[in-house]
Parts: C-alpha cells; structure tokens; sequence
C-alpha cells in the first residue's frame, strides 16, 4: 500500500467505486478504479485474503484539486484486480431488482447479486467468445486474378464461396488450410464476424391456430398487453390455459420482443419446449439448474444480447437479463417451487411481479389451483382475473367420488374393491393412477413384540424403508443404513414394515395385475431428467398400464391416456398443524385429479379418506376450488393469518441443544420490549441491520405487529442441528420490516458462537 503522506497523494486520480461483494454481510465496500465503472459491472476484487467477483454499483471520481480528503482516503482504499468486460455485466433493471429483493427479503445484496449471475461468472470466468463467421466478400473476376499467383487461396476462397458463411471451426473439418484463410483476411477477400451480431430472423408461426373456446376469447380479449399489469389466469385443468399464453406470446414475439416464461420443475421444460417449437419458428433458449456452468453461460448472454426469443426456465431464471423484454409467464404460479427454501429465500412469482413493474411489463401468473397470496391480490383488485371454468377440446371435467375409510391406511376392504375398478379400466385400455406422496417402501420399520421404531439418528425422524435397495433412510438427511434383522431393543425377528410407499403400491399393484406394466414415477426412479423423461414416454405412448407415483406426477403433466386416478393418504395435511397444509392438500387433489380424462374419455378420481366430512370435502365433489379458497381465506382473515397478515420467520439452529431456544428467547423479549414502545433506538439499530432498510423506518415504533415463540418446528432435530424460530406477524409490510431489522441488528451483535440463525421473508415452510 502506498504512503499515505507521499507527495503522491496530492496527484491521486481515480475512482471511488462502491461494489457488493458475495459475502453475508449486510454491506458494500468501496475500493480504488482507475476507469471509470458503469454500474452493473463484474470486477475481481481482493476481499479478506480472498479473490471475488463483485458487482459495482456506483461511480465517483476521486478529485485531487476539490476533495483532497476523499483522494487522501482514496489511498486506504484496496484497488480493483479485474475489470470484468462488459458482455459480463448486469443491466439496471436487474440491478434495480436485486436491489429490491435484497431490501425486501433482508439478505445482503452481494448474495443476492450472486444469485442473479450464471454460477461461471460468479466464479470469474470470463465468458466463452461467440464463435467466428467466416464470410467472402464478393470479387469481379478481374479481382480474383491477385489470387492467381496463390493457388492455395484460390482454392479455399472458391470453396468457401460455395460454402456460404461458415464458422472457423467449419472451415477445418473442409480441411481449408489455415494459413491460407489467415491470408485471405488480409487481403480483405474474407470477413471475419462474430457470430452474435445481428438479430435472429424473426419469428414466424409454424401451425394454424385451433378455433379458440368462447371463453379462451373473451380472457385474450379481458388482457391488455400494453399495460404493465399483473394478471392471474385462473383456468380448470386442460381449459386451454397455455393456448392463451401463446397467443400472447406471439402477440409480443411478433413485435420483436423476447418472453420469459417460468415453469415449476425442470421435469416440465422438455414438454413445454416441444409445444413452444410446434408453435412457433423461434429462439428458445432453457435456463435451469440442469444445465452445465457453460451450458447456462451462454444461455444467459442469449438472454441478454436478445438472440433468444423465448426464455423458459425455473425460479433462477427470473433473474436473467433480457435485451428487449415484452412478457413474463409464470405457469402453475402456486407451486411451493419457486420459492427458494435455503440461503437467498426469494419468491421467483413475487419478483416477477416486482420484475414487470420495474421494466414495464404486463406479467401472466397461471394456474387451476391459484395460491391464496395471488387469489387474494385478484380479488383486492391488484391484479386482474381472468377464468377459464370449462376444459377446451370437448374433454369431459372429471369426476370426483369420496370413499371413506375406516382409519387413514387402506384397509382389505377397500383395497379389494379398489382393484375391481382398477381392473373394469384396465381391461378396456385405461390408464390407471394411484398417487400416494410419500416415496419408499414403508414409512415405519416396527417391532411387533415391543415396539421399537427404526429412528434416525440426526433427526427427529422415523427411517423409511426402501426395499429395492434393502435400505433404511431419512428423507430428511439422506442417512442411509442396513435394515436390522432382529428388533435392536428385544433381539426378537419381530421386525415389520408398517404403512404404504410407492415401492410398496408397486410391489403389491403388480402381483395383483401381472398382466399389466406398473410405472413408478417418484424421486428415485425419477432421479434425472432422462428417466423422468423415459418413464413419461411410456405413459404418453398409451399403453394400459397402472401408473404409481408421488406429487411428481400431479405437476403440470398431460397424459391424455388416464382416466383413472386413486389418491391414498392424500388427506393426511388435513390433521397437520401447518396452517398451508389445507390448501397444499386442497390443492394436490385438484393438481392430480386434472390429469385425468383429458383425452376423449372422461376421467374419474377416487379419493380415499378418513375424514369423509370434513369440510373441504364439498368443495371437491364440486370441483370448486374457488369456492374453497373463497371460504378459507376467509378463515385465514379471522385467524389473522397470511395472506392478510405478514409473515416473517427467523430461525435458528446450534448442534448443542437448547442454544438456539435460548437465543430467540432473549431475541423475543428485547423484540416485545421495543413493540411496546421501551426506548430502543429503531432508526439506527435498523440502518445498522441493513442500509437500505433506513427508509423503512421512522421514530413510530411498530405497532400492530407480534411476536409469537421460540417454538421448536415439529421436527426440532434435523441432520444433527437442534432448531427453533420465532415468528413475527404484523397486519402491515413495514411494522414487519421494521422488526425483522431489529432482529437482524440484534442476532449481529447477540448471538452466540456456533449459532447459525437467518431470516424468512413470507415463509412457506411449516411453523
Ligand atoms: P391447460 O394449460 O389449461 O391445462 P391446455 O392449453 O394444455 O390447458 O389445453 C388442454 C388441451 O386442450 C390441449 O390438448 C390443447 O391442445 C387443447 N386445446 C386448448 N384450447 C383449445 C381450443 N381452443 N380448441 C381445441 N383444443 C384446444
Ligand atoms: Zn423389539
Ligand atoms: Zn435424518
């Protein structure tokens, strides 16, 4: 570092530039550029003995003459190592989302910054240069006579000239010698380009577009694209919810610009771009985490230079620049998916909405089973609702029967008579579902004779068995071990599996049905993409078959071949003290019971439950969802629960137990202390949690907002963490932001060593 008191100071030039740095700190540092820096910009920086890539976001020179302090303060300040190009960069709108969301979720910019950038750039690679065009300039004959001397030129100069433009690589495989090409550029016969200028050609459509429904026409009609306004597509399974996306879609490709699309599962990608590319001639670049770090590079600089006109992708993707945005779709908007669950926990759907409004763009949110949180903002007149009540292309609405149980397993009964049907299907070339959510052979490994149950030993867990694998294991840490072959506790052989898996349905389907193909879709025969696809290949082909499977199959999938849908144990969320758990649960039967009959035969779904008369059981007989999120919300009011309310968790977790309880013990009462209004400082304990959360704050303590716990979750001991959380809940978004800051500044300075702790803006998580 130069002496501060050299002469030198007072010829200081350069730029003071602020950047966040990928660190979880709330804050940015300023350090030295000789250059000046356009916000957005990616330079290396030396941060704590470590290389990282930050992002700038402001620019001031440092002026000798005016400032000496500033260029005397200049001198403390590390310089800048990399200038990354500007290809790299992130462009305002999505430095103003970051922004947002940083200020919105509490977490540091510079993390969010990093979840916004490819993981390549995040790492400093540089990106990959576009490839080189070679192009011949066209020559008179006489022109060409230079070449007579050079025959080799003249050769591949012909060649190239019946070749059309190719790209260098090309040109070897021709076997066009090298020295010869590098010649011919001199000469100027031969233009080197790269290959990203210019557009691609515009779109073109590729089929003729079905007859829409009257009710398809009326919402194209309802939906005004030049306005930069949220619409909830609210429209029964198969009512020709993504036909009108791509009305809209061409309505904006065909004015040049580009449309994000977001789906919930990369497992649906590959559906979606088949339909994309039966529709339309056009770019579609795919953005998801399947990708390798090159593979989502140059997806991003697709995005970003607007070669790619449509961009589909999953949560991430909601951060990827576009040159010439016209149109965000987020499609099934209530999967719990896009919501990211660790470290950055930002809701893909909330910012989409924050995204249209920063750049002027009318966002799509669509689903038959809208969330609470959207439906709540359509009926409050925030976003505008469109309904699609009837399926399109004549398919019949399915139908929905209650079978009630004696206890929530399946009994003989009951399952015999559920094999009759399975087979009355089967035999006239059905396709058979049978969903069950929880994967595995059987939930519980059990002692007859006293009692024992196979525990994990990391969580407060029961182990799962899998059969195939001969395997105990946790879903919860991935523990895995060897089944027992007597009870550990008794040393008797009294070891039985109790309960039902897929692996278990599967077993037992297929020696009832030998003669049938039993398909299990669930996260271990659906471990890639591959085998996803595979398996869904089979389903598609029509095929009888029975087809077993988790909530994997429910999501966004069209077979038009079942007609038939069993959901076991589908009622379990409704003994769950998780109060989302009636609408996931609400939700999945409808999810799944839309697979059914949305090919020419109508489709039935049987519901087994327990719990024959509780009160959601109306809403789906009628296959009302909007009736039943009408009465929940409702309930939701006057249980001052979210969406009305405001919801923001902390949690926190230590491998000791009792650490973290302790802590958001103490956290709770300073929090209540400064609620009810005790002379705590709010505007600077606040500024010091989060610089921009300032604004937020003013001298009036919060009011109606609560604090509720420590309470431990249901499972309190997780891959050998002891948990806890505390739960703030206010009527207004400020009072929350404004506590949650205070614990921020508190946990800063408070908590103990070891303690892991981090803040859930609008959790979906169980409480
Ligand atoms: P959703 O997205 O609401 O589930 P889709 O758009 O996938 O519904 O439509 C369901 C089925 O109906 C698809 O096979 C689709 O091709 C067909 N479809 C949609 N709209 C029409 C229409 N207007 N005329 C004929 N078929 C249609
Ligand atoms: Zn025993
Ligand atoms: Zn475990």
């Amino acid at each position: 570092m130069p002496d501060e008191t050299s002469d030198q100071a007072l010829s200081l030039h350069g730029y003071r530039v602020e950047i966040a740095v990928p660190v979880p700190i709330p804050k940015t540092y300023d350090y030295l550029s000789q250059a000046p820096l356009m916000p957005g910009q990616l330079v290396g920086v030396n941060f704590a003995g470590r290389t990282l890539v930050g992002v700038a976001l402001q620019c001031q020179p440092l002026d000798p003459k005016t400032g000496t302090s500033e260029a005397a303060s200049g001198y403390r300040l590390k310089s800048i190592d990399t200038v990354f190009s500007a290809a790299t960069s992130l462009p305002p709108p999505i430095l103003e989302l970051c922004r947002w969301a940083a200020n919105y979720y509490l977490h540091p910019l510079g993390e969010v910054l990093s979840v916004a950038l490819p993981s390549a750039l995040r790492k400093g690679a540089p990106l990959t240069k576009p490839p080189i065009m070679l192009q011949t300039v066209d020559l008179s004959e006489q022109n060409l006579e230079q070449l007579n001397r050079a025959p080799k030129q003249r050769l591949a100069y012909q060649k190239l000239l019946e070749l059309g433009p190719i790209d260098a690589q090309e040109a070897k495989v021709h076997d066009l010698p090298r020295e010869a090409i590098r010649n011919l550029v001199r000469r100027g016969l031969l233009l080197e380009i790269a290959a990203t200028v210019g557009t691609p050609p515009a779109p073109r459509l590729r089929e003729s577009l079905p007859t829409l429904t009257l009710e398809q026409r009326e919402a194209l009609t309802a939906v005004n694209l030049d306005q930069a306004r949220t619409t909830l597509v609210q429209g029964v399974t198969g009512s020709g919810k993504t036909e009108l996306y791509l009305r809209w879609m061409w309505d904006i490709l065909s004015t040049g610009k580009q449309v994000l699309v977001l789906v919930p599962e990369i497992a649906l990608t590959p559906q979606t771009v088949a339909r994309f590319r039966a529709r339309f001639d056009a770019q579609i670049a795919v953005f998801h985490s399947g990708l390798s770090e090159r593979q989502r590079q140059d997806a991003w600089s697709e995005c970003k230079e607007g070669r790619a006109q449509i961009v589909l992708g999953t949560r991430s993707a909601l951060f990827v620049p576009l040159r010439n945005p016209g149109l965000i779709i987020i499609d099934e908007e209530h999967d719990a998916s896009f919501k990211q669950q660790e470290g950055f926990r930002y809701s893909a759907r909330d910012l989409a909405v924050v995204r249209g409004q920063i750049e002027r763009l009318p966002v799509i949110l669509g689903s038959a089973t809208p969330s609470l949180e959207t439906l709540h903002n359509a009926t409050s007149n925030k976003y505008q609702h469109v309904q699609l009540l009837h399926r399109a292309a004549d398919a019949a609405p399915e139908r929905y029967d209650i079978w009630s149980l004696p206890s929530p397993h399946l009994d003989r009964a009951t399952q015999s008579k559920m094999y009759e049907v399975i087979r009355r299907d089967l035999t006239v070339g059905g396709q058979v579902l049978v969903m069950i959510n929880r994967r595995g052979f059987a939930p519980v490994l059990y002692c007859t004779h006293c009692q024992w149950i196979a525990q994990c030993r990391q969580c407060d867990a029961r182990l799962t068995l899998h059969q195939a694998r001969s395997r105990l294991i946790c879903h919860h840490c991935s523990a895995m071990s060897s089944p027992p072959a007597v009870c550990p506790q008794c040393n008797s052989p009294t070891l039985t599996p109790l309960g039902e898996g897929t692996q278990r349905l599967e077993s037992d389907l297929q020696r009832a049905f030998p003669d049938f193909p039993v398909i299990r879709i669930d996260g271990d025969s659906a471990r890639s993409k591959d085998q996803l696809q595979g398996l869904l290949n089979r389903i598609q082909s029509g095929e009888a078959c029975i087809l077993v499977g988790t909530q994997l199959v429910s999501k966004g999938h069209h077979f038009p071949h079942l007609t038939l849908a069993f959901l076991l144990e589908s009622d379990q969320g409704l003994l769950s003290s998780d109060y989302r758990a009636l609408e996931r649960t609400v939700q999945l039967i409808f999810q799944t019971g839309g697979r059914v009959g949305r090919g020419a035969k109508k489709g039935e779904v049987k519901l087994l439950t327990s719990q024959p008369d509780h009160p959601i059981m109306r809403f789906v007989k009628a296959r009302d969802y909007s009736a039943f999120a009408k009465w929940h919300l409702a309930q939701r009011k006057t249980l001052e629960l979210p969406p009305i309310q405001k919801f923001g968790v902390i949690r926190a977790e230590s491998t000791q137990p009792n650490i973290a309880h302790q802590c958001l013990d103490q956290l709770a009462s300073y929090l209540r202390l400064a609620l009810a209004g005790e002379p705590v400082d709010l505007s600077t304990q606040t500024a010091a949690a989060s610089p921009d959360q300032a604004k937020l704050s003013s001298n009036e303590p919060p009011s109606r907002c609560e604090v509720f716990g420590p309470i431990p979750p249901l499972m309190e001991k997780k891959n050998r963490w002891y948990r806890s959380q505390l739960l703030v809940s206010a009527s207004r978004l400020r009072d929350r932001q404004i506590t949650l800051g205070l614990a921020i500044a508190w946990l800063s300075a408070n908590s103990p060593r070891g303690l892991r702790w981090h803040i859930d803006v609008d959790p979906i998580d169980q409480i």
